[in-house]
């Protein structure tokens, strides 16, 4: 699978809307690529972490720079758990559709 094609079916993957093949040609390959391992995980953060991030945060006018900066800190280091996580998910899937 080519990145092009891969990065098109992210969103599709993570839905779960992938046929079996397309699932597993794509894993492999998110496997192999940095970069399109990351373009999932942007992905996944949009489907699924932006809001709870937005809902979980209270807003302080008074120091609104402060929270904002603070936001983006959390988020990174957030990130970075999510893609440790997201990777292991990625690994048992693909067991699974080995076995
Ligand atoms: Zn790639």
């Amino acid at each position: 699978m080519e990145c092009r094609e891969a990065q098109r079916c992210a969103q599709a993957f993570l839905k779960d809307e992938l046929d079996r093949r397309t699932a597993e040609n794509f894993v492999e390959h998110v496997q192999a690529c940095d970069e399109c391992m990351e373009e999932l995980t942007i992905e996944y953060l949009l489907l699924e972490g932006i809001s709870r991030l937005e809902n979980a945060d209270d807003i302080d006018l008074n120091s609104e720079l402060d929270e904002r900066l603070d936001r983006v800190r959390r988020r990174k280091k957030r990130y970075s758990q999510l893609k440790a996580g997201l990777f292991l998910l990625v690994c048992v899937i693909l067991c699974i559709y080995l076995l």
